[in-house]
């Protein structure tokens, strides 16, 4: 059989070598699992973060590859410009977006405050719409190939307790995916997302705390414990590279099960 394909007949398909990564919020958790997985299959990353990302760098610099530093508040639109400025500045092009930068704020819903609104929302929806439309617009320049992965969440599907403004932007995260995918997908542009289940980073620490919470949300993870960052790395590598070019508005569990149950 001929593959038409030439990544198939190169045995390539995964291969990221020269792709130019953006990563946000990856000084730690997942997104700093997300970098270093992209950097292992190729990608130099340029990192937007709050704060010093010096161990992402360590790794991504471990694994042969650039890391450039870009200091950046997502809780306004200010700083998007100098993110893809910063990638072009360094690199010439950007190939992949990953939105992971999030937070959350836990709260009764009867006693939520519109600041704990405003603060996530910003953050996790509306940063992600805009820096995915300064990228896109990158790649349309570039000649309209490129990889968006958003990070959505298990409340992307379900509705959860006590986070109300986390589970309208993680849902709202779920339909963006798809609006652009539905604009885009004919330009050659791929947008996806990767939901994680239950997973050890300082945005589950609050949860893992409150020991009632935390075991019964182990009892009902079928893989029989809370995830990790590096069990991102298949899913992020695989939405970014060739292996995914017919793949589009789709959003990936990596949850150990937990929706299956
Ligand atoms: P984390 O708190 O370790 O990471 C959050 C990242 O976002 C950090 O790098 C932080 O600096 C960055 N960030 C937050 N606000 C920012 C801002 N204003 N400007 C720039 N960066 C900012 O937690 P994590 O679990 O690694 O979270 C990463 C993503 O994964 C988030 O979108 C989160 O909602 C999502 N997520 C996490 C879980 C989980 O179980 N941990 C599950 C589903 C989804």
């Amino acid at each position: 059989m001929r593959l038409e394909n030439p990544y198939l007949q190169s045995a390539s398909l995964f291969d990221l070598t020269g792709k130019v990564a953006i990563v946000t919020g990856s000084n730690t958790g997942l997104g700093a699992g997300m970098a270093t997985a992209l950097a292992a299959a190729g990608c130099d990353i340029v990192g937007a973060n709050r704060s010093d990302p010096a161990q992402t760098a360590a790794r991504v610099e471990a694994a042969g590859r650039r890391f450039v530093d870009v200091r950046a508040d997502l809780s306004s639109l200010e700083p998007i410009g100098s993110i893809v400025e910063a990638a072009m500045d360094t690199f010439g092009r950007v190939d992949i977006l990953v939105n992971n930068a999030g937070i959350i704020r836990r709260c009764d819903a009867l006693e939520f405050s519109e600041a704990d609104w405003d603060a996530v929302i910003d953050v996790n929806l509306k940063g992600v719409f805009f820096l995915s439309q300064a990228v896109a617009r990158q790649f349309v320049q570039q000649g309209g190939r490129g990889k968006i992965i958003n990070v959505a969440s298990m409340l992307s599907f379900q509705g959860g307790i006590r986070v109300p403004s986390y589970t309208a932007s993680k849902s709202g995260v779920l339909g963006l995916t798809r609006l652009l995918a539905n604009e885009w997908a004919g330009r050659g542009i791929n947008v996806n997302a990767i939901a994680p289940g239950y997973m050890e980073t300082d945005n589950t620490a609050q949860l893992r705390e409150d020991r009632q919470r935390s075991e019964e949300i182990l009892a009902r993870i079928p893989a029989g414990r809370w995830g990790v960052p590096d069990d991102l790395a298949g899913a992020v590598v695989f939405l970014a590279s060739a292996a995914s070019d017919y793949v589009h508005g789709h959003t990936l569990a990596v949850d150990g099960g937990w929706l299956a149950r």
